[in-house]
């Protein structure tokens, strides 16, 4: 008999997020659709069939700690158990290196790099405890080290931060069935990606899926993009 498996996506109520947490359901994953607007987040698991289609809605801020932790009290209080962490939330300024002031710095970091650190905290230790947990961090090929960290100064380095992360959160796991894992969905449409984007937000989704469900002999520690692994 298969185990039913639930999933929390951040960042979920449009773009890349709102697909994966389509797919998810798709593939018979119960699914908690996470949003920092409450509204936006109800409307987008409305939209996506809510219940009937095994998807809810929590608030979640990720830059804000708080709020992190208060979503995690929320899910254990009502005994759902979170196998599948999608950190999935992100920003992007535009700003020259050096024209950057603090405060978009500080929400690039945010959000971006300590809110899967954030959730991560917040989730991970029960998936190590019980010996099954997925995470994927949602990352930037372009933004590798390797690749010349092609787009805008704080979110490179935001992401590049996030894939180290990635790394010694994989060192984590223990010895359970427990995988960490970066991917980056390529350049897609959203409004993060803009109207030029040549990828649909459902091949976006898919890599991001397909290590959101990982069989046991999945990779622990890797960047992935469409399930190929990418240099880091
Ligand atoms: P998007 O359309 O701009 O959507 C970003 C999502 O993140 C929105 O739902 C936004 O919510 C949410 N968010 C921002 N700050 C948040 C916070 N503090 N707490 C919770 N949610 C927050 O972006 P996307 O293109 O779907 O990108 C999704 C992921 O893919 C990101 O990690 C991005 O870096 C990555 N990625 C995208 C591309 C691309 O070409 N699109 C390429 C490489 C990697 P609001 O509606 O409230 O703002």
């Amino acid at each position: 008999m298969s185990v039913t498996r639930t999933a929390l996506v951040t960042g979920a109520n449009r773009g890349i997020g709102l697909e994966v947490c389509r797919q998810l359901a798709a593939a018979g994953v119960q699914v908690i659709l996470t949003s920092r607007d409450p509204e936006a987040g109800l409307r987008a698991t409305a939209a996506l069939g809510g219940a009937d289609a095994g998807i809810t809605h929590q608030r979640m801020d990720v830059a804000d700690p708080f709020s992190v932790f208060e979503c995690a009290r929320r899910l254990d209080e009502r005994g759902i158990q979170i196998d599948v962490l999608i950190n999935n939330a992100a920003v992007y300024p535009t700003r020259g290196v050096l024209e950057l002031g603090d405060a978009l710095i500080d929400e690039a970091m945010d959000i971006n790099l300590l809110g899967p650190w954030r959730t991560a905290r917040s989730f991970m230790p029960a998936m190590i405890r019980r010996g099954y947990g997925r995470v994927v961090n949602v990352s930037s090929g372009d933004d590798s080290m390797t690749h010349g960290l092609a787009n805008s100064p704080a979110y490179s380095v935001s992401k590049v931060a996030l894939n180290a992360l990635t790394l010694k959160l994989a060192d984590a796991v223990g010895s359970g069935d427990v995988k960490v894992n970066a991917v980056c969905p390529g350049w897609v449409k959203t409004e993060m990606g803009g109207e030029n984007a040549p990828r649909s937000l459902e091949d976006g989704a898919a890599g991001i899926v397909w290590a959101a469900t990982l069989a046991d002999d999945g990779p622990n520690g890797g960047f992935y993009r469409d399930g190929q692994p990418l240099p880091w």
